[in-house]
């Protein structure tokens, strides 16, 4: 009588154990656990552009659902997830889910373009390349339509960085750098590193009309991007005054809530339907011929 009265009581300890565990993990804890269960979402952010008014494309940003059912923004976990490695998973639930649910819709429309970001981790083991080719493999999806972008901090370990760009580009992937400005020396960075795009960060895009230094730089950071050969998309626009003046320094992608905030994969399918084919809403003479 005593062994199974023994096994009963040891059954119960480790259940206890294991409840108060779950009860009070790390938030490390929490967010390898949400790894393990894929709680990630992806909503879509569409990118317009802005000669045509039409939507080109979608960024792609991740949330953490709860199993409550409460979204987690990316500013909230993302840096745990750079800190602790587990940025390699999230980074490949977030391509599957993206091949997943666009799919049809990339296949039968080759306008559309579908941005990733990539983390420094990602980018260092060049582990994201391996993980976009196996999701797009057998899906008919073409290589031109996937753009990858990274922060410049994405860019600091140079060497490791210029190898995965090269072998991107040479896949048929675009590269773009995100936030610029906001990191330092990014003036090395675009001269060394073979990239495509640059994506002008929300807190310029903030400055235009106003008088500030700031403002100014916006200007500049423009002409620089168009000298490099480099394609630009203004991410954070929320107004027309905003809008105009991109348009007018020949911008050629926006981004921001002025055109749509981002959105489950359902709603953007939907969203892009709609907004493919938008005719010009400015007239060509418009342009200051900058
Ligand atoms: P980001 O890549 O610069 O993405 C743009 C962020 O600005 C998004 O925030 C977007 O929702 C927000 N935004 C866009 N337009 C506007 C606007 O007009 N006004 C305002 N106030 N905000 C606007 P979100 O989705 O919270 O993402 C924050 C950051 O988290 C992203 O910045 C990116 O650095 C990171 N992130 C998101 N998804 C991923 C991912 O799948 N992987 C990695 N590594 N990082 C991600
Ligand atoms: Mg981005
Ligand atoms: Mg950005
Ligand atoms: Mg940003």
């Amino acid at each position: 009588l005593l062994l199974p009265v023994g096994i009963v009581v040891a059954m119960l300890l480790v259940g206890a154990l294991i409840w108060g565990v779950r009860r009070r993990l790390s938030p490390l804890g929490e967010l390898s656990l949400a790894v393990k269960r894929a709680e990630f979402v992806v909503h879509y952010q569409p990118i317009i552009e802005l000669a045509s008014g039409r939507c080109i494309g979608a960024e792609a940003l991740v949330r953490w659902r709860r199993p409550d059912g409460t979204m987690v923004r990316p500013d909230l976990f993302i840096p745990l997830a750079e800190e602790s490695g587990l940025i390699l998973p999230i980074t490949d639930q977030v391509i599957r889910s993206v091949v997943s649910e666009l799919k049809a819709l990339l296949v039968s429309d080759r306008g559309l373009h579908i941005a990733i970001n990539l983390s420094a981790d990602d980018i260092k083991s060049g582990r994201a390349l391996n993980s976009v080719a196996a999701a797009l493999l057998h899906t008919g999806i073409e290589p031109q339509q996937i753009w990858l972008e990274a922060t410049e901090r994405g860019f600091m370990d140079v060497n490791s960085a210029r190898v995965t760009l090269t072998n991107a580009r040479s896949t048929g992937y675009a590269v773009a750098i995100d936030d610029f400005g906001t990191g330092y020396s990014s003036l090395s960075y675009l001269q060394t590193l073979p990239l495509d795009a640059l994506k002008i960060d929300k807190s310029f895009v903030d400055t235009i009309g106003t008088d500030s230094a700031t403002s100014s730089v916006t200007r500049h950071i423009i002409s620089m991007a168009k000298t490099l050969g480099l394609g630009i998309v203004a991410e954070g626009v929320e107004t027309q005054e905003q809008a105009d003046y991109l348009r007018k320094h020949r911008v050629e992608y926006v981004q921001g809530w002025l055109y749509a905030k981002a959105m489950p994969a359902a709603d953007f399918i939907a969203y892009y339907r709609l907004n493919r084919a938008r005719v010009p809403q400015v007239p060509e003479d418009e342009d200051d011929g900058l």
